[in-house]
């Protein structure tokens, strides 16, 4: 059995609505699948629904983008209970700020010489959590760039000329709010940031696991995060982050190894975890 536990859709800035993503996984043998979109959860139902006409086990999660000055950190968040109100309403606001952040980014874009039609890119998002690859394929149609990652590297990318901060919550808040939602919190793709202080730091904060297998890691670096994970006593996850095909890693649905032997330690601690009624403490901020 494959198992996926990074994977975005239209409710974020995938390009496969859920049923099309749970097909997708089922025809490549996937058993058990995460929905992981950015501050969202609203694909997690109908996936779960779609997942039960296939034979794929689907796991509620999410990907919260909590960035630092020095680089971006992503926290996924799995099996928690994603109809909590203050939860909900949580991502709600996250997701208002990517809203005003994607106009600010196309604002820029104007100011630099390089417009493209805002609507687009809501047209493009569809109701979904906006972001940066929506504003990356307007630009893709506009003919400003050949392909997306082209947009990062030349205008949308941290430090980039039309570059914008968005509303977040710190690492450790993360944590603690996916921890309150009833969820395991994971540190996502470690290896794009490359600083295990940053991992370290968060483990008295109730950090519960990190990203092992995902494409970017190459043999040498799965060997250093396992490592780690014993180290600090983490659960060790996996995943594509896929986005369907043309965006992001770029891999298949199901395409990564993820051994099968993670899966009863996340679900013993999660099954020990209960959501807590009101939020943890928490600034959002825009730096
Ligand atoms: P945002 O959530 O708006 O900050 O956008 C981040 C998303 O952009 C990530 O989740 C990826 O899907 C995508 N992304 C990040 N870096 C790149 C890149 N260099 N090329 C293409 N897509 C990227
Ligand atoms: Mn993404
Ligand atoms: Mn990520
Ligand atoms: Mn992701």
């Amino acid at each position: 059995m494959r198992i996926d536990l990074h994977t975005h859709t239209t409710a974020s800035d995938g390009l496969l609505d859920a049923p099309a993503l749970v097909g997708a996984a089922a025809a490549r043998g996937v058993g058990l699948l995460a929905v992981s979109d950015h501050d969202s959860t609203a694909s997690v139902d109908e996936a779960i629904a779609a997942g039960r006409r296939a034979g794929v086990e689907v796991w509620p999660a999410v990907e919260l983008s909590c960035d630092v000055e020095a680089g971006e950190v992503h926290m996924l968040g799995y099996l928690l209970d994603h109809h909590l109100d203050w939860f909900e309403a949580l991502l709600v606001r996250l997701r208002d700020g990517r809203v005003a952040r994607a106009e600010r980014m196309v604002e820029k874009l104007a100011a630099i010489g390089v417009p493209i039609d805002y609507a687009r890119v809501e047209t493009l998002a569809a109701g979904g959590a906006i972001g940066r690859p929506h504003v990356a394929r307007v630009l893709v149609e506009a003919g400003w760039v050949k392909e997306p990652a082209e947009a990062f590297d030349r205008f949308i990318g941290r430090g980039g000329p039309a570059y914008v901060e968005r509303v977040k919550v710190t690492p450790a808040e993360a944590v603690a709010i996916i921890r309150a939602a009833g969820g395991l919190a994971v540190f996502a793709h470690p290896g794009w940031a490359r600083r295990d202080e940053w991992v370290a730091e968060l483990v008295p904060a109730g950090l519960d696991g990190i990203e092992v297998y995902y494409p970017d890691h190459g043999h040498e670096m799965i060997m250093h995060y396992l490592a780690l994970a014993r180290q600090y006593g983490l659960l060790v996850t996996g995943g594509t982050d896929f986005h369907g095909g043309a965006l992001a890693t770029r891999v298949p649905v199901g395409s990564q190894y993820v051994p099968e032997e993670i899966v009863p330690p996340m679900r013993e601690r999660a099954a020990t975890r209960r959501p807590a009624r009101v939020a943890p403490q928490m600034a959002l901020s825009v730096e």
